[in-house]
């Protein structure tokens, strides 16, 4: 018998987005025995879009998610807040993957996600959504050769690019970043507050009739018909589980190979004044980019903050997870130094917020969702860094596969899609290291105006999607 529980109090706030929204909260833990058609493992964002998708096809269905901390801790919470049709996984992948047909389905179906969730949130009163499109810039003249790449990717893909070529001088006038050399540009991205997205999703979840469970870490999962997910205080047994965990995912029994995790660190400026905004030119909430080989991200927060990410954190040897990796103190100072290199006359602004998170990235860069109803187990994952959009897709898509609705969605490519296992280790610490230092050798050079990065490397070629 289980008696005297009291609420598990949910660790740190895992960032700005979180501290910034309404906590919609605090929700107590799962306790007892509870009967369900369907339990979501992971309060993120494939877990609340999965359950809401879910309650919208079947209203009477019971359906209960367990969230081991509180709903956003994972990398929803913590994102750069791009909301983009694009996968981590290129177009000329996809085709030469799923055949150019197929491919070009799911880059209507990414397309089509990006306005849906806008709609979500001006249905729901959420705030902070805003398609202001992506601004990927050549910075230095050993970046543009990439700008071509990826037109070129394009065109390999047989799917026409929603980038446009600019020149540096169109593209300052978008975003006026120190060095631009030329840029490419698409109207289809958006931004959105992912702490006040995860907050209206969770509450329409609820008010639907879901029941959502905070400090509720299942510990032990049982598959089969009927499926049972076990708390430390409690249990659910239903007709099916689904897991919506992306890099924790490597802690379940089984699944330790099925995604890499890599962490991605954030810093966040002060809020900015309009005038300090406006010596940059940064107007709308663009998304930016440039075209470095180890990944960066810039975004405007709704408070007029600017919001700076990348991928320097180490891979940690076993597909290692800790709070101490979310901190990567060579990387938080490599951020703060390359927004002044961005932007010489902000300089002085502060910085208020740093922070880190975990995305999964599967073995052969694709995202997937797959129903199996003999194990009574669902799932939906592999977004890498692009989680934001993709997510919405594959919750929705996973909620028509358990209602049996057939759908365009549920004839895409990434259903039933299964990744081949990464390495086992030592392998896979070697090998990811090595295209780590690798990529951010190339990048250095680059930036010390040396030869722009041939393609053709080992690394390059390993990394390549
Ligand atoms: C720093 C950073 C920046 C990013 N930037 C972007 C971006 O700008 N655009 C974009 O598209 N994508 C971005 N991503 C990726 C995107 O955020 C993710 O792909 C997406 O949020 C994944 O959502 P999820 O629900 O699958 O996983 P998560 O959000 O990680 O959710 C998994 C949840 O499961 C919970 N959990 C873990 N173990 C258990 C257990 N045993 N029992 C119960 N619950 C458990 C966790 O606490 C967590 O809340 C970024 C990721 C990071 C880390």
């Amino acid at each position: 018998m289980i008696s005297a529980v009291t609420h598990v109090p949910p660790r740190l706030a895992p960032g700005f987005w979180v501290s910034d929204s309404p906590p919609g909260g605090p929700r107590t833990p799962l306790q007892g025995s509870r009967r369900a058609d369907v339990v979501v493992v992971g309060g993120g964002f494939t877990g609340l879009w999965t359950a809401y998708h879910l309650l919208r096809l079947e209203p009477t269905a019971k359906v209960v998610v367990l969230e081991r901390e509180r709903v956003g801790f994972g990398a929803s919470g913590r994102n750069g807040s791009w909301c983009v049709p694009e996968l981590n996984a290129g177009p000329a992948l996809l085709a030469r993957h799923f055949g150019a047909a197929r491919a070009a389905e799911l880059h209507g179906a990414m397309r089509a996600t990006v306005d849906e969730i806008g709609l979500f949130c001006s249905r729901e009163g959420i705030e902070g959504y805003e398609k202001a499109g992506v601004l990927l810039v050549a910075r230095g003249r050993g970046q543009l050769p990439a700008l071509e790449a990826t037109q070129l990717e394009w065109e390999q893909g047989g799917v026409s690019s929603p980038y446009q070529r600019i020149g540096a001088d169109e593209a300052e006038r978008k975003l006026a970043v120190h060095g631009l050399e030329g840029a490419l540009y698409s109207p289809e991205g958006a931004s959105v507050h992912p702490g006040k997205l995860l907050t209206g999703l969770a509450a329409a979840v609820e008010r639907m009739g879901g029941e959502i469970y905070e400090g509720s870490g299942v510990t032990s999962l049982q598959a089969g018909t009927p499926a049972t997910a076990r708390t430390g205080l409690g249990e659910v047994t239903a007709d099916l589980v689904v897991l919506g965990l992306e890099a924790y995912l490597t802690q379940l029994p089984g699944w330790h190979r099925a995604i890499l995790p890599v962490y991605s660190l954030i810093e966040l400026t002060e809020p900015l004044s309009e005038t300090q905004l406006a010596s940059v030119n940064w107007r709308r909430r663009i998304c930016v980019s440039s075209m470095r080989l180890t990944v960066d991200y810039l975004a405007l927060t709704p408070d007029r903050r600017i919001l700076i990410g990348g991928r320097g954190a180490p891979y940690g040897y076993g597909s290692a997870l800790s709070e101490d990796r979310e901190r990567h103190p060579a990387t938080h100072e490599g951020l703060r130094a390359m927004f002044r290199e961005w932007f010489p006359d902000l300089a002085e602004v502060r910085f208020t917020h740093s922070w880190g998170g975990v995305l999964g990235m599967p073995r052969d860069w694709m995202p997937q969702v797959r129903l199996d109803r003999s194990r009574g187990l669902g799932i939906a994952y592999g977004y890498t860094g692009h989680g934001v959009a993709t997510t919405h897709l594959l919750g929705r898509t996973l909620a028509e596969l358990i209602a049996g609705r057939e759908s365009e969605r549920t004839q895409l490519p990434l259903v039933g899609h299964r990744s081949p296992p990464w390495e086992p280790e030592p392998l896979r610490w070697m090998a990811v290291r090595y295209v780590q230092r690798q990529l951010a050798g190339l990048d250095s050079r680059v930036a010390r105006g040396g030869r722009p990065p041939s393609g053709r490397t080992v690394a390059e070629r390993l990394a390549a999607h």
